[in-house]
């Protein structure tokens, strides 16, 4: 074992999504990857496995497999430097019509998900004196979107509690970081497009194609490539002043704001 070589974990690593290319970024800087996710996605990790990257089941909505996996890693390099908590589950449709199980899942996952792994992580972190937790949000966290209101919920509640962990966290050497992605062409962007391209919503039917064809597929069309997301992310994270923030990619902040919103009004 190289105890020299930074240990990641990351969350969500599943093939085409982006955390599948995080753990690609962060091996080709040196570090030692835990590519993780749910158990049944777990065989398409395995073109990831190799010297650096080594896949590992964990469900981030289960306490017990959060606790499990976090002991594993560190029954096996002693620590955790960085902490990517990147799974998500998208939740997309009206408001009005959204299942509330639906929802409730979208909460369990990408806002309580960071949680867990936080709370099973920042205290090793802030007894070493050092650290780094990227939480990844969206850029639908800031900006409202219509047939996303329940995931840009849980993305503003990522934001939220991004900001209140960096400064809790800040006297103990950790370093807590947002990723505030705009579109990027992967799973949950597709899911997404899809989902709005079946228009199987009674309140979605009453608009334009023109409409319809900019909330789902033409925006992925723009997308940024999550190759390219994950390389700026780990360059910028493993820094040796790393920010408190990335923001970027297609449609992040103001002009997203901007450009978007007459649109639906
Ligand atoms: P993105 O566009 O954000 O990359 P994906 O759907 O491709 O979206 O990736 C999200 C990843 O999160 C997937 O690999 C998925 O299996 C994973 N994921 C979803 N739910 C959980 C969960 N409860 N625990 C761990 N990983 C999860």
């Amino acid at each position: 074992m190289d105890g020299t070589k930074r240990v990641v974990l990351i969350t969500g690593c599943g093939k085409g999504g982006i955390g599948y290319e995080y753990c690609k970024a962060f091996a080709s800087h040196g570090c030692y990857v835990f590519a993780s996710d749910l158990p049944d996605r777990l065989h398409d990790l395995a073109d990831l496995a190799s010297e650096n990257v080594e896949p590992l089941e964990l469900d981030v909505s289960s306490d017990e497999s959060v606790a499990a996996a976090v002991s594993e890693v560190l029954a096996s390099r002693g620590r955790i430097d960085v902490l990517v908590n990147n799974a998500g589950v998208g939740s997309t449709g009206p408001l009005a019509e959204l299942n509330l199980d639906e929802i409730r899942r979208a909460w369990e996952v990408n806002a309580l998900g960071q949680v867990r792994l936080v709370q099973a992580v920042a205290p090793r972190m802030a007894a070493r004196r050092a650290g780094r937790i990227v939480n990844v949000g969206s850029v639908v966290g800031a900006v409202a979107t219509p047939w996303a209101g329940s995931y840009c919920a849980t993305k503003a509640a990522v934001d939220a509690m991004s900001d209140a962990l960096r400064v809790e966290l800040r006297p103990f050497g950790v370093h807590v970081i947002k990723v505030v992605p705009g579109a990027v062409r992967s799973g949950l962007g597709r899911a997404n497009a899809e989902r709005l391209a079946a228009r199987s919503w009674r309140l979605y039917e009453g608009f334009e194609d023109a409409i319809a064809g900019r909330a789902g597929a033409s925006q992925v069309g723009r997308a940024t490539e999550p190759g390219v997301l994950a390389r700026h992310v780990a360059r910028r994270v493993l820094s040796p002043r790393p920010p408190r923030a990335i923001v970027f990619g297609h449609m992040t902040g103001l002009f997203a704001a901007l450009a978007w919103s007459p649109l639906w009004l």
